[in-house]
């Protein structure tokens, strides 16, 4: 594995992360509605956004607001005045064939420049050696473009291409990296931050197909750069750069030179395919959006928007930690995803014990959610499960009435019933056996029928483990293992204190 890594071939991987501020009602520059998953094409249309002569944008102040916010999050600095410019190119999915952005030119910036983000490696990536910082270059405030829609999925095999603009003018907040990733894994966990933080911001539901999208690019040995656009999750963006990476090694190894272009990943062949030659910057000719005014920003609004921002995520792993003696790895666990948090606090708030509570969401609830769902976020579609029903889990744990392989068991059949925790207890009699009378019955029983066994544990104590097992599957779990062990140990003692 670590001849993946950077080893010399001085791998750079940089982040075009767009993200849609769905947390606001309206489009960018009209009054549409940003809510337009799930509407029949070009419904959510207004002459603005359709692009027709003679309309004009009216900037949406809450999109400033919100950006602004996401740029101090990234520790970036906010300038006191920004602008509008109009990034010009053909294509159908751009009503008006330009696209109003923000560019950093002429001594004005986009909203959020020259920021900086730690987050903590995966293990094996450099977990020991604490944080990692990624440099953010700017945070700038855009219209997304409408959407192509083709028949047949693709655009080779499709006969004609179906345009959808409900999505034109949705307000986008593009946030650019410096090229200082070296491992498709580390990108991954950077990008799950993100999401975290926009999360913890209102910002944008990270949950909802498209809302969070990524381009990536990447270069080895300081050859060409390569941009990696259409990868569908976060899952995948790891698995293109790994790609794209060996393919890129293998050039260099042959004396190929990597051609500078943009490739599409293949979600199904798992490869990245040649698309179309990379424009260059000057060819969108940038130029001063004439409809929008320069607007200044200054203290006020610095100061508004400090006091509008939330506790963001590592503030709250921080709080986690401190406040519920969780371990930095559990919170850090829950704190990546909102939702995840959220529904740990609202437990913990019903019953005061966090640490089974969380152990319960980390170790056993995530356990029954699928990759694909945690890698889209919602985590919690299609399942049952409300805080009350961990909350009671956790006390019949904490008060011994279950041990902690049963509420394993119990969660598995809530999360599909919605029943509460002690229904399913009573209904399966899988309380814990309490009375040592039963206990010491299992554990005679198991004594007779395992003779060899016995004899076995009497001279190597390891063995006693055995035995443990079989008095659990006697009891189908419901035994505590500390006093079975407890009692097969002095039953082993007895037996032993005995001539053979
Ligand atoms: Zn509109």
């Amino acid at each position: 594995m670590a001849a993946a890594r950077n080893d010399g071939w001085m791998v750079k991987i940089g982040l075009e992360i767009h993200c849609q501020l769905t947390g606001l009602k309206s489009k960018l520059f009209c009054q549409c509605s940003s809510d337009y998953r799930g509407m029949e094409p070009n419904a959510n249309t207004c002459p603005v956004c359709a692009g027709l002569p003679g309309t004009l944008p009216l900037l949406n102040e809450k999109a400033v607001e919100l950006a602004g916010m996401i740029s101090l999050a990234f520790g970036c600095k906010i300038p006191d005045r920004i602008m509008f410019y109009r990034k010009n190119y053909f294509y159908p999915d751009l009503p008006k064939d330009f696209q109003i952005t923000q560019y950093n030119a002429y001594g004005v910036s986009s909203i959020g420049a020259e920021g900086k983000l730690e987050y903590i490696p995966g293990a094996g990536s450099g977990a020991d050696t604490g944080g990692k910082t990624a440099r953010i270059r700017r945070v700038q405030l855009e219209e997304d473009p409408g959407r192509l829609v083709y028949e047949t999925g693709s655009m080779e095999s499709s006969p004609f291409a179906l345009i959808d603009y409900n999505r034109a003018g949705m307000p986008l907040v593009e946030i650019v990296t410096e090229p200082d990733f070296i491992d498709p894994r580390d990108v991954r966990i950077f990008l799950n931050k993100i999401t975290s933080i926009v999360e913890h911001l209102g910002a944008c539901d990270t949950s909802l197909e498209g809302s969070v999208r990524c381009d990536a690019n990447v270069s080895v040995r300081g050859g060409n750069r390569v941009e990696i656009k259409n990868v569908s999750s976060f899952k995948e963006v790891e698995k293109a750069l790994t790609y794209e990476i060996a393919r890129q090694k293998a050039k260099s190894d042959r004396e190929i030179q990597v051609r500078s272009e943009t490739r599409h990943w293949d979600d199904a062949r798992k490869v990245t395919k040649e698309s179309r030659t990379k424009e260059e910057e000057q060819d969108y000719r940038y130029f001063p959006e004439p409809d929008i005014p320069s607007i200044a920003l200054g203290q006020e609004f610095l100061s508004a928007i400090q006091s509008l921002t939330p506790e963001l995520p590592d503030d709250r792993k921080a709080r986690f930690v401190s406040s519920y003696g969780l371990s930095p790895h559990v919170a850090q666990v829950l704190i990546d995803n909102k939702q995840l948090a959220d529904f740990f606090e609202s437990c913990a708030k019903i019953n005061r014990s966090p640490k089974e509570i969380a152990n319960l969401i980390v170790t056993d609830l995530m356990g029954l959610v699928g990759d694909d769902k945690k890698d889209s976020g919602a985590i919690f579609a299609g399942l049952k499960i409300r805080p009350a029903h961990i909350a009671e889990l956790a006390g019949l744990v904490d008060r011994g009435v279950i041990n902690r392989n049963t509420a394993k068991q119990i969660l598995g059949q809530i999360v599909k019933t919605g029943e509460m925790p002690s229904e399913v207890a009573n209904k399966t009699g899988a309380s814990m056996i309490q009375d040592a009378d039963s206990l010491s019955k299992a554990v005679q029983e198991v004594f007779r029928s395992e003779q060899a066994a016995v004899q076995d544990a009497k001279k190597n104590p390891n063995a006693s483990n055995f035995l443990l097992g079989k008095v659990m599957q006697l009891t189908k779990g419901r035994a505590s293992p500390k006093a079975a062990l407890e009692l097969i140990n002095k039953k082993l003692k007895e037996e032993q204190a005995r001539p053979d």
